[in-house]
């Protein structure tokens, strides 16, 4: 009998899929070892695939193999054959998926042995620690967890090269060694060794080269591509991650929001067997901040901000009205039930909002038939009233007062406090897991002051459209309150994808382009390429780019996207699997003809 993996060693089922009906057959099986247990001298042993486990009997009487099989160590890779059988009454375990069932070998091969392992393989995986887990990632995906995960991700992709395939959508890929897009990150640089002195950037995402496909008349584009942004990682971001990118000509927003909640609707049906109800809500960027402090608020949560700045417009309070006189905004964030609140947990919550930037959190409790706080002596009883009425307070409530000189900067602070009050209660937050909440927020604002640089960025990029049907020259004349054709799919308080109708007429692109300070030649240096290109009749076309990976995440429970990514990198932007980035010999250096300096 050949002792080597031929075919008379391949298995005739996955470990996870035999069934009673395989009972009396002989079979094969081959997996990786997960237990072994010795048992008044029977040896049985479970092996794994991403199916599941099969247990494997050894009797004494095997003689050899039953032997060799006590030397079996957790993860040897090996083949099996025997009998399977009905397990004996009372030894079922109803636990995994073949519970019933158990092959008795007649032989085995050990096809490959483990080293010792750094860590238990199995569901126990998940709480080592990650530095652990991602050098040795190849055992850290050889559970069931991560193999759900990767191969969710496989249908994903799949789904969406279905879906857009199925409307005329035509995948193209656009280059990775590149000229810069600006998607506000630093680029990842290639030093050409062609043409020394010279580097490719790895695109930040395909923006310019999917608006030339439209210029080229490809009408509707997609492309599941790898984007690359050389940021300090901020929690849960990758260097490199993937975006479904897509991009349509002679459309309006309606058409994108249409096409993406088709989309997710099939999806979530696709993969989750729920469904999602259509259309999405939409909430203007300002209204969003008005009411949820974000621009991808989470709806799961039932608290809502409000405005209660009339009523301290002429108070005794000095400090909202001086606020106010300068521009300011007074914002109330009601907690219902509120007015219970310990002291200590107010007062953490003031320290909570101070870190935020605020000087100070004041509030107002309805308690005992009254409303109480620190600021109800400096307002007159009608003052009092008012705060009630713009805010909706109701006996037992607590209301939280935030004043700021900018409306975002106040919102965006009772904003994180809404979420952090709202997640510690069931009261205010549906946690339940099939509680999706999408909406797109519209309208972002065009432009965004860079302080550090003294001039105006584009919020989402500089090819996005101005609004210009109410004032066609409010970036010029009011651009901190210019407003941006773009639009972001939120869901359950995440930002799954963004986009906007862009620019197709190169006169406003040169006006944008003025407004961010960026001159005509070096608009010409950086794009040049692309404004020729949309110097030669280009439609009016807009699109989005999806967020694989935090879309993956969530459609499979995840709390990281690192889980859901077969190799990600560390915040420090290293792979532990493969020590990426290293150094490189001197002589690739010379013919690159670059110096490397260090500072030690
Ligand atoms: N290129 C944009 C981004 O990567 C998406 C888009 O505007 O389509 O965020």
């Amino acid at each position: 009998m050949s002792r080597i993996f031929d075919a008379s060693w391949q298995r005739t089922n996955l470990c996870g899929k035999f069934t009673e009906s395989d009972a009396g057959q002989e079979v094969r099986a081959n997996g990786w070892v997960r237990a072994r247990r010795d048992l008044g001298g029977i040896i049985f042993i479970e092996i794994w695939d991403w199916t599941g486990l099969i247990q494997i009997v050894f009797n004494p009487e095997a003689g050899e193999i039953h032997k060799l099989a006590a030397s079996l160590r957790n993860e040897d890779c090996i083949a099996v054959k025997g009998k399977m059988r009905i397990r004996p009454e009372g030894t079922e375990n109803p636990e995994i998926k073949t519970g019933n069932i158990e092959i008795v070998a007649s032989d085995f091969l050990i096809l490959s042995k483990s080293k010792p392992l750094p860590f238990e393989v199995g569901d126990a995986t998940e709480n080592v620690d990650e530095n652990i887990r991602l050098k040795y990632r190849y055992l850290d995906m050889r559970r069931e967890k991560m193999q759900y995960n990767m191969r969710t991700r496989a249908k994903i992709n799949a789904f969406t090269r279905k879906f857009l395939g199925d409307r005329d959508f035509v995948e193209l890929e656009t280059p990775m060694l590149t000229k810069a897009t600006p998607e506000g990150a630093r680029d990842y640089l290639v030093p050409s060794r062609v043409n020394p002195g010279t580097f490719y950037a790895l695109p930040q995402s395909p923006q310019l080269f999917k608006q030339i496909l439209m210029i080229s008349g490809f009408d509707r584009y997609y492309q599941i591509a790898r984007c690359f942004r050389d940021e300090d990682l901020r929690a849960d971001r990758q260097p490199e991650f993937t975006q479904i990118d897509i991009e349509m000509s002679y459309i309006v927003e309606e058409d994108i929001m249409k096409l993406i909640e088709d989309y997710m609707k099939g999806l979530f049906k696709e993969i989750l067997n729920v469904e999602i109800p259509t259309p999405f809500l939409r909430l203007q960027y300002w209204d969003a901040m008005d009411k949820y402090g974000s621009d991808k608020p989470d709806l799961r949560i039932n608290l809502e901000l409000c405005d209660v700045a009339e009523a301290f417009k002429n108070s005794g309070f000095e400090p909202f009205k001086k606020i106010l006189a300068a521009g300011g905004v007074v914002r109330g964030l009601r907690l219902p039930g509120g007015a219970n609140l310990s002291r200590k947990e107010i007062m953490d919550l003031e320290a909570r909002a101070i870190k935020l930037g605020l000087s100070g959190l004041a509030n107002f409790l309805y308690k005992d038939g009254e409303i109480k706080g620190p600021l109800v002596k400096f307002l007159s009883s009608d003052e009092v009233n008012k705060v009630k009425e713009l805010s909706g307070l109701e006996p037992g409530d607590a209301i939280f007062l935030a004043a700021h000189e900018s409306r975002a900067k106040a919102c965006e602070i009772l904003g994180t406090l809404r979420l952090e009050l709202g997640k510690k209660s069931e009261k205010f937050f549906n946690n339940s897991p099939n509680n999706w909440k999408f909406l797109w927020v519209t309208r972002f604002p065009l432009l965004e002051w860079n302080k550090d640089e003294n001039r105006w960025e584009a919020m989402h990029h500089p090819f996005t459209s101005p609004v210009l049907d109410e004032d066609p020259y409010m970036m010029e004349n009011d651009p901190a309150n210019a407003l941006a054709r773009a639009y972001d799919c939120v869901l359950n308080g995440n930002e799954v994808g963004g986009g906007s109708i862009r620019i197709h007429d190169p006169e406003v692109q040169a006006r944008v382009f003025k407004r961010l300070n960026i001159t005509p030649e070096e608009a010409k240096r950086r794009f040049g390429f692309f404004l020729e290109a949309l110097s030669y009749g280009t439609p009016p076309h807009g699109g989005l780019a999806l967020g694989v990976d935090r879309l993956v995440m969530l459609l499979c429970g995840g709390n990281s996207i690192r889980d859901v990514m077969a190799f990600p990198k560390t915040q420090k932007a290293q792979c532990l699997l493969s020590g990426a980035p290293d150094e490189v010999e001197q002589a690739r250096l010379d013919e690159l003809k670059i110096n490397v300096e260090v500072d030690e």
